[in-house]
């Protein structure tokens, strides 16, 4: 049956308030609010991840400063998934909000480890909820519908309160013949359309594909192909939460007579979670470790690394300029990127391929070949009307995307007859309120970006206001290098200039110790990654913020500049 709130209530007085606090015209960083009277629930609380523009920063999470006024509101936190851009930033939402967190049990696995490392696992309550087994919180009705995506266990929100029932879709694709055969809950969505539902708020990450997104099965066919034809190393990267294709990649390992390696410290640690849940077989005797790879031949050796999104100091950047202390690639090697190019990452992506050929490996990645080496885990056009046909909402409000993306969602639905009263264009901030006239857009509410740096598990930086009080506080060093990119050599000394940082006019050892920090990081780095730019201001930056912190206690925001000679 479908939960209409218990008994009837002739006309509800209540108000029902829908609040995306981040992922409305913005990539990454999921997070909604749902308000029942005095009652909250979180949707999600994701991270985006940073772009070259925001140097210096590690992670991105929205602002909760909403949450942080209503805190004795909040009754839950809801997990759909345990994709990063939706549970990234559960820790820092807890340092400050209690509420009990619900997930799928691998969701809250993901979770738990994010707790741990934040000391927060003994103080947080994770209660599991499962497809078919509704629950209540406060005034809401919860249930978890399960559907397909990149990664298990993940699905729709269905929450019913006494004004009607609203549907967050989570991140979803139909996939018709998903590797786990476990196929989206079609009939349940349905169930509750017939039923009736107030609002539809629905993933557009997709909607300017037209047709459906092909099946994960898809790559199956593609690996099987790389496979066969190896002569030497197979190396794979994807995301170390895709655990049906990880398992795809073991299975294929185990068949070609191929050693299984782990390499990266998320791939690591999301396996390791998984194969103890049972939701990742791996035959015994398969696994080996990273340092024992350079003992086994060439051609019996799977290697499965993070770092597809060419983030500097992964592993796979590590290995595409060589200077990886256990995994190389050697000519005739075969190098499978089997990930998406997130949305700001195209040049870093890029340029980790032309390492990668350089290498001498054949590349595989998303350069539209079929069969594919990757397929979305989003629904594409037609996956995203039948959505709308199945739920036939009042309202429709998309989500999880850029503006243009929202837009062509709402304009998709305009098309089809499947909304039967007003379909909202709403950014994060916006809020819009249901009682029983109708519904409207209210006062916005505070959102924002908040950057954080991993390195002191400290909210540092709010892109402007706190990046200016962090430099007002701890000061800026800019190191100025003329690096000769065909010999990787300094041409000259290396010049920094700081601002609010200790006088470094009057500080000549720190200044010269400094110098000695840039040179050892440089002559530590081979050619390629001498030339990678990327690279070396990273190593730099980090090297740099060590040695200032032990010097002088402080951490000011070092923003090395490279100038090409
Ligand atoms: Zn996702
Ligand atoms: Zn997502």
């Amino acid at each position: 049956m479908v939960y209409s709130g218990g008994p009837a209530i002739p006309t509800p007085t209540g108000t029902l308030r829908a609040i995306p606090l981040g992922g409305l015209g913005e990539f990454g960083m999921n997070m909604m609010a749902f308000e029942y009277n005095d009652h909250l629930l979180v949707v999600d609380t994701g991270v985006m991840f940073p772009d070259a523009e925001l140097l210096g920063v590690d992670i991105v999470i929205p602002d909760i400063a909403y949450l942080r006024e209503n805190r004795e509101r909040v009754r839950a936190i809801l997990l759909t998934h345990g994709h990063e851009d939706h549970i990234g930033a559960l820790p820092y939402v807890l340092d400050e909000i209690d509420a009990p967190v619900y997930g799928t049990p691998f969701t809250l696995a993901l979770a738990r480890a994010k707790l741990v490392e934040h000391g927060l696992a003994e103080v947080v309550e994770l209660r599991e909820m499962h497809p078919g087994k509704p629950f209540e919180v406060g005034p809401f009705q919860v249930e978890f519908i399960h559907l397909t995506h990149s990664i298990i266990e993940s699905g729709a929100l269905a929450l019913t309160t006494p004004l009607g029932t609203v549907i967050h879709t989570g991140d979803f694709k139909f996939d018709p013949t998903p590797m786990d055969q476990h196929v989206s809950d079609l009939h349940r969505l349905a169930e509750y359309g017939r039923a009736g539902v107030l609002a539809l708020f629905s993933d557009s990450t997709n909607v300017e594909r037209p047709g459906m997104t092909p099946s994960e099965r898809g790559v199956r066919e593609r690996f099987e192909e790389i496979m066969a034809e190896a002569k030497g190393r197979v190396l794979i990267s994807c995301f170390a939460t895709s655990l049906r294709r990880l398992q795809l990649v073991a299975d294929l390992a185990h068949e070609y007579g191929r050693r299984l390696c782990f390499v990266g410290r998320a791939m690591f640690q999301n396996t390791e979670i998984a194969q103890q849940m049972g939701r990742l077989k791996i035959p015994p005797g398969l696994l080996v470790q990273p340092q024992d790879i350079k003992k086994l031949p060439r051609n019996q050796v799977t290697v499965v690394l993070t770092g597809s999104q060419g983030e500097p100091m992964a592993a796979l950047s590590r290995v595409a300029v060589n200077s990886h202390k256990w995994i190389s690639l050697e000519p005739g090697d075969d190098m499978v990127i089997s990930a998406r190019v997130i949305p700001g990452n195209e040049k870093s992506i890029f340029r980790m391929i032309d390492h990668l050929y350089r290498r001498g490996a054949r590349v595989h990645y998303a350069d539209g070949s079929q069969p594919p080496v990757h397929v979305s885990g989003h629904g594409s056009a037609e996956e995203l009307k039948l959505m709308l046909n199945l739920i036939r909402p009042k309202y429709f409000v998309p989500i999880h995307g850029e503006y243009r993306q929202l837009y062509r969602h709402t304009a998709m639905a305009k098309e089809l007859a499947a909304v039967s009263g007003e379909i909202l264009l709403l950014e994060s901030g916006d809020v819009l309120e249901f009682d029983g006239q109708g519904a409207r857009r209210r006062d916005r509410v505070p959102v924002g970006r908040v950057c954080i740096d991993v390195g002191t598990l400290d909210e540092v930086e709010e892109v402007i206001l706190k990046e200016r009080r962090h430099i007002s506080e701890d000061g800026i060093v800019v190191p100025i290098l003329a690096i000769n990119k065909h010999t990787g050599q300094l041409e000259i000394r290396p010049e920094i200039v700081s601002r609010g940082f200790v006088p470094l006019e009057e500080a000549h050892e720190l200044v010269a110790s400094a110098r000695d920090v840039i040179l050892r990081t440089i002559e530590k780095s081979n050619l390629e990654e001498v030339g990678d730019w990327g690279v070396i201001k990273e190593k730099i930056r980090s090297a740099l913020r060590r040695h200032f912190d032990q010097e002088t206690g402080k951490r000011p925001m070092v923003l090395p500049v490279i100038l090409e000679v």
